[in-house]
């Protein structure tokens, strides 16, 4: 009986981009920037790297990486799947020492996968998160601003703070912080996506923001 391990997409990058585009493209490629799904052909050439695509209804080029927990890595496609493999496939977990030991890398690409890769698993992720409460539930709320004081730059130009809300479920330990540029609008006007028919708390005044049930 053959390995598992002895799968082209565990070592080969090619193979690695064909698998991953059938799973996330399972009916051909879909330009991730603006949705064309016909206007979409491959770069050819020598110097073309593996996967890249172009879309010719917005001229931008893509591969099936974009949006996904590989984007942006310099590790190579096949690696991360010997590294998904390996973490899914065990019952107990593999911490990043695991992997690094396992799988000849160095500890910090094998702390940066694992990362990336139990973000991935989480129930509580992507556009796929559940909506915040339920019968009985109470959502608390707050905001903050990061960013450091104008008064402490030497030199440059002042970046603005950047707004950050949260929204937590009592009990559950749920959290959704969800940058905002747009800092006009009060925070109860801001969250009507998460909870439904729950009162609204801000945290730090036990103040009921909003008691309406059609939220
Ligand atoms: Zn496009």
């Amino acid at each position: 009986m053959p390995s598992v391990l002895d799968a082209p997409y565990f070592h080969d990058e090619a193979a690695a981009y064909e698998k991953l585009e059938g799973i996330i493209w399972p009916n051909g490629p879909v330009c991730p920037h603006c949705g064309e799904g016909e206007r979409v052909s491959r770069m050819q050439g020598k110097a073309t790297r593996i996967g890249l695509l172009k879309c010719y209804a917005c001229r931008k080029q893509f591969r099936v990486t974009v949006g996904t927990i590989f984007e942006g890595s310099h590790i190579p496609l096949h690696t991360w799947l010997q590294a998904v493999y390996l973490m899914v496939s065990s019952k107990k977990g593999v911490s990043s020492n695991q992997l690094h030991r396992t799988m000849g890398i160095t500890l910090k690409s094998a702390w940066f996968m694992s990362h990336r890769i139990r973000e991935a698993m989480r129930e509580t992720h992507g556009k796929g998160t559940p909506k915040l409460g339920g019968p009985g539930g109470i959502i608390e709320a707050d905001e903050t601003y990061i960013g450091g004081k104008a008064a402490n730059r030497a030199y440059g130009s002042i970046p603005p703070k950047q707004a950050v809300a949260s929204l937590v479920e009592r009990g559950e330990g749920s959290q959704l912080p969800r940058p905002e540029r747009d800092c006009q609008q009060p925070l109860s006007d801001r969250c009507p996506p998460y909870p439904r028919g729950q009162p609204v708390y801000d945290r730090r005044h036990q103040r009921l923001l909003r008691d309406r049930p059609d939220l």
